[in-house]
Formats: C-alpha cells, structure tokens, sequence
C-alpha cells in the first residue's frame, strides 16, 4: 500500500479489513483517521494506524485544542486532544471539557455527543488536569456525524441537519463549523 497522507474524518478501510490502530477510530463499520497524518498499515497485525507529523508542544492555559470527545458525562466529557494551537501533536492526551462552564445561558441538551470533533480552550491546568470550555465562539463542535444514519451533519441555523435522512441535531457549534465541511466521511 502506497504511503497516504489523510485529514481527520477521512476513511482509511473498512472494519472488516483491518483493527482501528493509533490516531484511528472506528464508525459503523469504517475506520477513520483522527488526525492529519500518514496511514501506516500493519499487515502481520491486520491493524491500521496514522502517524501524526508535529512533535508535541506543551500546553498552556487560553491555548486552543481540537480533539475528539472520547466520553461522554452528565456534566464533564473527555476529549482526546490531537491539535494544539492547530498544530498536530504527536503524542495526543486527554482534557476535561466542562459542560457548566462552557455555556453563558441555561442549555437544554448535550454540547456534545460521543465521536465530535471539537475545538476549546484551555481554562485551567489545576491538579495536573486539563480544563477545557467552550464558552466562546472560537469553540465548539468543528465536525459530527449523524447519530442515526452515520452521515455528515450540515448546520441548519444554530443547530445541524443530516444531509442523508433530515435528522436534526443539537450540539453547541463552532462558528466557523460550515467551514469543515470537506472534513467528509
Ligand atoms: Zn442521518
């Protein structure tokens, strides 16, 4: 296989090829790639993975991450981190986003849902923990996937609509969240 340079969201096989391997995640039966990066195929191990380019850089609080939301709970989600400042890192690590304090007004409804692309910013590196908000308009989600077909979101207003079977969703989205469109599954 030729060496393939992908974005995040990209597709790089199918899940009955290959096991999801670093900077990867799997999507109804797709395995696609976290981050900007070179594919890298284990054919002894059938696992596929992306290299990231950009060494890490160390973190600091007002910077800006992009990440995926690894988990999600009632007031906190996880987010993989694996663009700093919109560099790429290396090595990716995990941040807190804080639901509370990321919205100005009372919200009905997730922020986020499992699998979003995300932009925040750093608020806090209290008890060695990365704090993440998205209370600004900078922030929010950059890219999602229907939750119930698996295809992309389009925004619609302040929410976004499943361009395949009209699926609205909430969540709360970037400003710029039109501009990653060619993010495509
Ligand atoms: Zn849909």
């Amino acid at each position: 296989m030729e060496k393939k340079t992908v974005l995040p969201g990209d597709k790089i096989a199918v899940s009955e090829e290959f096991f999801p391997g670093q900077n990867t995640y799997e999507f109804q039966g797709t395995i696609r790639s976290l981050s900007m990066g070179v594919v890298d195929v284990d054919k002894k191990a059938r696992e596929i993975r992306v290299n990231p380019t950009v060494k890490p850089k160390t973190i600091e609080v007002g910077d800006y991450v992009i990440g995926q939301v690894e988990s999600v709970q009632q007031n906190t989600a996880n987010v993989k981190i694996y663009y700093l400042n919109d560099r790429f890192v290396a090595n990716s690590f995990s941040g807190i986003l804080f639901m509370k304090n990321s919205m100005k007004k009372p919200w009905e409804g997730s922020l986020v849902k499992l699998g979003d692309i995300v932009r925040c910013r750093v608020v806090s590196k209290a008890n060695s923990l990365i704090h993440l908000s998205m209370e600004d308009r900078k922030s929010g989600v950059l890219f999602a996937l229907c939750s119930r077909c698996g295809k992309k979101l389009q925004p619609a207003g302040n929410r976004a609509k499943c361009v395949e079977c009209g699926n609205i969703e909430h969540r709360k989205f970037a400003e710029d969240f039109v501009l990653f469109e060619n993010l495509k599954p």
